[in-house]
């Protein structure tokens, strides 16, 4: 590990800040720009816009000064006089993806956590993921200078919400999370870190709840609110602390297991996943609770898919883009995966449908569902890529391609707080669109083929910005 950094300090550590207007990208930077134009016009696409309306087809929408300006149909535009046009027949448009729990670092099990300054913000931008919340951090100083960097037009990416390191309480700290022991340093550690410019605190494991009710109630305070992939702590619970959101999904609420104690993590257990009881009554309880409190989830099924034996599909795209060596173990722990007494890492077919039932299931039920990529686990899961492939299993899911495109999309920013900024193909929004060849309706894998991506008015080239990264996700 620590080579693998001495050698990315050396390599790519940035140049002195200097602050710069988002128009003057530096040099280096300004190769990734292919469109950028005070109006430009996106002529007779097909649309879904986000707010789970039916996808609509042709289509046009008119940028101005980095805004949507006017959507409509085609038919019915009035193109302004000298406005860039794009006839963009055969292409879909959706909205910016808003990805809430997307890390810049690469690692897990099998390969040393790596911090990715410059792979990772333009993975993310390059699939169409134009806002990220990076919900823990192994290096969250360097997290913020990314940002700092992506805001001040020298670096391109998508917009960050920083949520500081990964807090928990004692055991299964992975060599990298703040263990937190006492109510006092909980409260310190919040304020510390909304000091230092986070949005969000993300909690982890094995929170007690009197540790976790300080850190909420000091976060609060600051105006940071709280998210976690918890275990100790059961869904419930956390809506009654006052958690604003969580993570993953069914995976990491363990209010079902019989066996959970208050305060302890029992583990996750695919046997009770298998058997649970959507329509019964303790899941309605959960969902109930949450919609009241106006509680938030993020759905991470890509990642929870490349625990699965033989899924999801091997993409030419992510082992190219793989440091060699880090592709070598994730390859290695892809096969290992398939056999037989690899049970115990596995997640089962069977419990896999009943996630995916569970996140359907909380989003019917009038449930904010959002959705992030956590490119962990045994590798293969890349930022933007599993962004993507978390489209297709919603549809897997039963979500409606429109539904899909809203958990995405607007739902996340409407957990972020910032859906009258973002979020949404509607006129006044920032213009933060992504451009795919294709019909992802009745081809959902085409959800891959990004050709551009605006973030606030600026087209971004996707195929440059993947093909500048080869060989470097597990190394920078
Ligand atoms: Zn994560």
């Amino acid at each position: 590990m620590s080579n693998v950094r001495t050698l990315f300090l050396l390599a790519c550590w940035p140049t002195a800040a200097v602050a710069q207007a988002p128009s003057t990208l530096l040099q280096a930077e300004r190769q990734f720009v292919a469109v950028d134009a005070a109006v430009i016009a996106l002529t007779h696409v097909a649309l879904i816009d986000g707010q789970g309306t039916a996808p609509k087809p042709d289509q046009t929408i008119i940028i101005r000064d980095g805004r949507i300006g006017w959507v409509g149909s085609a038919a019915s535009a009035q193109i302004p006089e000298g406005a860039k046009v794009l006839d963009l027949a055969g292409h879909t448009v959706i909205p910016g993806m808003v990805g809430l729990h997307d890390h810049t670092f690469y690692g897990g099990a099998q390969w040393p956590y790596v911090h990715l300054p410059v792979s990772a913000p333009r993975l993310y931008l390059a699939s169409g993921v134009t806002t990220i919340r990076t919900t823990g951090s192994t290096a969250p100083y360097q997290d913020i200078i990314v940002k700092h960097s992506i805001d001040n037009g020298q670096t391109v990416g998508p917009r960050m919400y920083i949520t500081g390191p990964y807090i928990n309480g004692p055991g299964g700290n992975h060599g990298m999370m703040h263990e937190v022991t006492t109510p006092e340093a909980a409260r310190r550690i919040a304020a510390y870190w909304a000091a230092e410019g986070a949005s969000w605190l993300k909690v982890y494991n094995m929170m007690t709840r009197e540790e976790l009710s300080a850190l909420v109630e000091e976060s609060h305070k600051h105006g940071v609110k709280v998210t976690g992939h918890l275990c100790s702590i059961g869904y419930r619970e956390a809506v009654a602390l006052g958690m604003d959101a969580v993570e993953h999904g069914l995976y990491a609420n363990q209010e079902y297991d019989p066996d959970k104690k208050p305060d302890q993590c029992p583990g996750v257990k695919m046997s009770v996943f298998e058997s649970l009881d959507m329509n019964g009554e303790a899941v309605q309880s959960t969902f109930r609770d949450m919609v009241s409190h106006h509680v938030g989830m993020t759905s991470t099924v890509a990642i929870f898919e490349g625990l699965m034996a033989d899924r999801p599909p091997l993409e030419q795209r992510t082992l190219d883009a793989l440091f060699p060596p880090a592709r070598e173990v994730y390859l290695q722990a892809r096969a290992m995966l398939a056999k037989p007494e690899a049970t115990s890492v596995r997640v089962s077919e069977a419990g896999f449908k009943k996630m995916l039932a569970y996140e359907l299931g909380f989003f019917r039920a009038g449930g904010l569902l959002g959705a992030g990529v956590d490119p962990t686990g045994i590798g293969g899961v890349l930022a933007g890529f599993g962004d993507q492939r978390n489209y297709e299993l919603f549809l897997e899911a039963g979500f409606t391609p429109a539904e899909a495109i809203q958990v995405l999309s607007a739902n996340g920013a409407k957990i972020l707080g910032a859906f009258d900024r973002f979020g949404s193909v509607s006129a006044g929004k920032l213009a933060d669109l992504v451009v795919i060849r294709g019909d992802i309706v009745g081809h959902p894998a085409d959800i891959r083929n990004v050709t551009l991506v605006f973030r606030e008015g600026v087209g971004y080239d996707s195929p440059k910005l993947i093909e500048s990264v080869r060989g470097m996700v597990g190394l920078r």
